[in-house]
């Protein structure tokens, strides 16, 4: 398997070792003359060199500590695949947290393996999963094809809801297929100047208020009429009359993720075959980047300072805009945020399903995933989500009290007993798309990268993309930036 990498070599599976024989003067930091460091590169020191050069030329002479060509900003999937892609010679990566992974670290405990929230993958590019796969031999990794469910109330009926409502109680099924029928009467779907408004538009009143606003205002945490026309892209299943129709005696409910990869050993896993075989010293965990001065080209970190050529971050893009000293005007770029609970039990539950949506207001949570049920394990292992406004606090213990009675009251605990459980929240989770957030994000992005300083990822670009889009986006990028440094 080949991969067209930025040596112009192959990158088989051996490639990253084959790259990390081939730096392996890298040594990491080194004092530096006259009391300042610098990074010391085996093959890429030169190349460091005219970068110091360079810079010097353009009247950068504040002084720091270290001086790189690439300064990397996340150890998540973002900033890993564009330390790899663009070959890490001359890339440092700093990392606020102790680990890498972002969003996509993964937890042991007691037996159970969790991912910060449930997270899948859905590759589209076969060559970029066959190159991940090829750096992560041992490893089982399941193709699962999704099963996903929604709760009504009294029952489960397959996702998504819109192409399902057959399975509806009789006077639910009649109401919204009468107002999906004449959903005209709500206006032209192409006029629509919010997503609420396009969901009634598109689907009628009665499917949009049994389950897709109520689920997505519990999932956005703000009223839908605030968001976007477009606030999902393509990651929302759409349906036109005809195909709903069809689906009640020929099901086809396919969407952009009926098949699902996910390793053995959690996400990190495919995490960690982005990162191998760059050079040891690469990334430097547990250094947050404090301050960013644009015109010296210089990031503040816990431990030193740091001048660069180029900077990629895949900070959110509101809190890079604050370390550059421009914070975003308020009320601009916002998001909820997301408490996930990974829970084990004692016993088997529910089987057959995958993950399950609950629209319905009186219970805490939108979604609950059965981890066990991808791997076939013998005990209930669930990931929780929960969605909360940006600014609220929710108290963590007693919000779990009401998790577990909520998963009593819909029959997934029935006598089980909780053996294990973790919690986190992703700050930011889901960014609210409107077209402010969008122009405003375009504009200082672009501001950003004529000052060298790149931001990227779901939360740097600030929308809404799935993992492989990320590592697209960080290969692109990489790409880039090597065809405009022609030494590089
Ligand atoms: C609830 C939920 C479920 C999801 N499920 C899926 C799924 O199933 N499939 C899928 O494809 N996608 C899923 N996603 C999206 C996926 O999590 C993201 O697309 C992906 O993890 C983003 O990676 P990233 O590297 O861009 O950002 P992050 O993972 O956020 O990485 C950014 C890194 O930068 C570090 N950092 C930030 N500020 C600083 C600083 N000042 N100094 C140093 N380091 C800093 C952070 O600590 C972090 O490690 C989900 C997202 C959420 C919220």
């Amino acid at each position: 398997m080949t991969w067209p990498d930025r040596t112009g070599g192959d990158a088989t599976g051996g490639t990253g070792a084959a790259a990390a024989g081939r730096f392996a003067g890298w040594c990491g930091e080194m004092p530096r003359t006259g009391g300042s460091r610098r990074l010391a590169f085996g093959g890429g020191q030169a190349r460091l060199r005219r970068a110091a050069w360079g810079l010097l030329e353009s009247g950068m002479t504040s002084r720091a500590d270290v001086e790189v060509e690439h300064l990397v900003i996340g150890a998540g999937v973002s900033g890993l695949a564009f330390a790899q892609f663009h070959g890490a010679a001359d890339a440092l990566v700093v990392e606020a947290e102790d680990e890498i992974g972002g969003y996509c670290r993964t937890v042991h405990r007691d037996g159970f393996t969790w991912d910060f929230s449930g997270h899948f993958f859905h590759f589209k590019n076969a060559a970029l999963e066959a190159w991940l796969r090829e750096r992560m031999p041992g490893d089982e990794v399941r193709t699962v094809v999704r099963r996903s469910r929604v709760w009504v109330g009294d029952r489960l009926i397959d996702f998504p809801f819109q192409k399902n409502i057959h399975q509806l109680p009789r006077a639910d099924f009649l109401a919204c297929l009468h107002d999906l029928h004449f959903r005209d009467e709500e206006g032209p779907a192409e006029e629509a100047r919010n997503f609420e408004e396009l969901l009634v538009r598109r689907f009628g009143r009665s499917i949009a208020e049994q389950f897709l606003i109520p689920y997505n205002e519990k999932l956005y945490a703000c009223r839908l009429t605030g968001l976007d026309r477009d606030a999902m892209g393509r990651f929302f299943p759409w349906a036109d009359e005809d195909e709903i129709i069809r689906n009640f005696r020929r099901p086809d409910n396919a969407s952009y993720n009926a098949t699902f990869t996910y390793p053995r050993g959690g996400a990190i896993r495919y995490v960690e075959a982005l990162a191998h075989g760059l050079p040891e010293g690469t990334i430097r965990t547990g250094e947050r980047v404090t301050r960013i001065d644009l015109d010296a080209r210089i990031a503040h970190t816990s431990r030193r300072t740091i001048r660069y050529r180029h900077c990629i971050s895949s900070a959110p893009l509101d809190r890079l805009l604050a370390l550059c000293g421009q914070p975003a005007p308020d009320g601009v770029l916002t998001s909820n945020k997301v408490l996930v609970f990974n829970l084990g039990f004692d016993r088997k539950g529910w089987e057959g399903v995958h993950w399950v949506y609950f629209p319905q207001r009186d219970l805490p949570f939108y979604r609950v995933g059965f981890y066990d049920n991808i791997h076939d394990d013998e005990r209930m292992s669930l990931y929780v989500e929960l969605g909360y406004a940006n600014a609220a606090q929710p108290d963590v213990p007693g919000t779990l009290a009401r998790v577990l009675d909520g998963l009593r009251r819909v029959g997934i605990i029935d006598g089980h007993r909780l053996v294990a459980h973790h919690s986190v929240t992703l700050d930011p989770a889901y960014v609210h798309l409107s077209e402010r957030s969008r122009a405003f994000a375009a504009q200082a992005r672009s501001n950003l990268a004529q000052d060298g300083l790149h931001s990227i990822g779901r939360y740097g670009a600030w929308t809404y993309c799935s993992i492989e889009d990320n590592m697209l986006e960080a290969r692109a990028l990489a790409e880039q930036l090597r065809r405009a440094t022609p030494h590089g």
